[in-house]
């Protein structure tokens, strides 16, 4: 190993990172056992079989270490996906084909980990390089995959696995479509995704200079984008997202000085959030949202061609918390401070909106999960969840060299958008992935020079909190 490199001894070449290939593995193999015992040998079932074959030999070590694996773990977990979306065959939820998919996922991310460990830094480095020279060809071909590819491979899937399945309400049209026009609407789909990402990678462009000027006191709106390094005006064609930077190769053309890489990654991560919250919230129908009766409706049809404006503002609002939250933390990441004036610009604006929106807001619930008239006025839910934030932020400052540090303008922010429990579910989720990380690595993940790091956690757990956001306000239910 290079000097200078800290590497973590999780998850492969661990005792624990061990026992979860051994499970991974095991529980893989009965899954496709039960789904030939549970639908005889079909194409679906041959897919379960083969999968908990390949857990098998990846467990044995067998073909490990190589780029090709990782590829052929990745497509079937893939497979495993979109077959159950598809045309999902009945085995018990244990044992399912979703089930199946996260245990191949599992073993991705150990592979990964363990190629990523035996990289020296020459490779890294040349990695890099070359990523940089075929960047561009590397986003063309993610752009042909998803808007032409996908289309094509899953209403031809679903051709030869569900000829004659039943019409595919609640997602697509009442009626049976046929091969073509199912290719169609499919295209449709991937070209409406493949917008909202190309939004919210524009806004992670707006994003970027919002986290360089604010702290500084620049206008975010009125002075031009300029080159870090030497202040020269960058050109329009050079600032498009992503490929503005990869078309200059990741260097000004003016002083050839290198752009930092954080430019294009803050952009991606924003396309993909804004991606994510398209797939989760807006055209599931919104099953993340807790207390809500969802409308039963799904898919790109029924959601956004018969808009669905509740769901839809919705959407946007919680893109705006969740966008403010991500350039707030970055701000402290550079080990910046908030300034207040921004504080109080975004909670006025995200405490005002539910005024003139009602269906914006946090749907009451007091705390027995229940509905309550007393929380259902604009502005008392905002109101709790400020409280909420509060003492929330106060109770985890007891704690402060055991958990990541947070800040008290991001838990306001999520207290005013997101209501009470929202804050009391991402701080329950934020303790239990803190203790299990000081119970697996030991302490120190976030120390010395990567301590920086640690501003992202809380937005990283509200992320996961809000896709999970049903399943877990429902746990004192039940
Ligand atoms: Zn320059």
């Amino acid at each position: 190993m290079q000097p200078g490199i800290q590497k973590h001894d999780w998850p492969a070449g661990t005792l624990s990172g061990e026992y979860l290939l051994l499970f991974a593995a095991g529980h893989a193999s009965i899954c496709g056992l039960m789904a030939v015992v549970q639908g005889g040998l079909t194409l679906t079932t041959l897919l379960a079989v083969l999968a908990g074959l390949w857990m098998i030999a990846r467990w044995q070590e067998l073909f490990s270490g190589r780029l090709l694996s990782l590829g052929v773990t990745f497509v079937l977990a893939v497979l495993c996906v979109s077959v159950f979306i598809l045309a999902p065959p009945a085995t018990p939820v244990l044992f399912s084909l979703p089930v199946l998919a996260t245990l191949l996922f599992c073993s991705l991310l150990l592979d990964a980990d363990q190629m990523g460990r035996q990289l020296t830094d020459g490779q890294l480095r040349s990695a890099q390089s070359w990523a940089l020279r075929h960047g561009m060809t590397l986003l063309v071909i993610c752009f042909v995959l998803l808007v032409f590819v996908s289309p094509l491979a899953i209403a031809g899937l679903k051709e030869i696995l569900a000829p004659e399945a039943p019409p595919n309400a609640p997602q697509m049209a009442m009626d049976r479509l046929t091969f073509s026009q199912e290719l169609l609407f499919r295209f449709c789909e991937s070209m409406t995704a493949f917008f909202f990402f190309t939004v919210g990678a524009c806004v992670g462009s707006f994003l970027n200079v919002v986290i360089y000027r604010v702290p500084l006191g620049i206008s975010t709106l009125v002075k031009a984008s300029h080159c870090p390094s030497c202040s020269q005006k960058i050109h329009s064609k050079d600032n498009s997202p992503l490929i503005g930077w990869l078309r200059l190769g990741g260097k000004c053309r003016n002083c050839d000085l290198p752009i930092s890489a954080r430019y294009p990654v803050v952009e991606l991560t924003i396309g993909l959030l804004f991606l994510l919250l398209y797939y989760v919230q807006l055209i599931s129908g919104g099953i993340n949202l807790a207390g809500r009766n969802t409308p039963g409706y799904a898919g790109v049809l029924w959601i956004l061609f018969y808009t669905k404006w509740p769901l839809v503002w919705l959407y946007v609002y919680h893109c705006v918390a969740f966008c403010t939250m991500f350039a707030w933390s970055m701000i402290r990441f550079d080990g910046q401070r908030v300034p207040r004036f921004s504080v109080a610009l975004m909670l006025g604006l995200l405490f005002a909106v539910p005024f003139l929106k009602t269906s914006v807001q946090p749907y009451p619930v007091g705390i027995d999960g229940a509905y309550s008239s007393a929380l259902a006025y604009p502005g008392v839910i905002s109101a709790v969840g400020i409280v909420a934030a509060l003492a929330v932020s106060g109770l985890l400052s007891l704690l402060k060299d055991r958990i990541p540090p947070t800040d008290i303008g991001v838990w306001l922010l999520l207290g005013t958008a997101l209501g009470w429990q929202a804050v009391v579910g991402m701080a329950c989720l934020l303790l239990i992935a803190s203790g299990l990380h000081r119970l697996i690595c030991g302490p120190g993940l976030f120390s010395g020079d990567r301590a920086h790091w640690a501003w992202l956690v809380l937005p990283c757990a509200a992320v996961v909190h809000h896709c999970l956001w049903k399943a877990i306000a429902l746990l004192p239910v039940v």
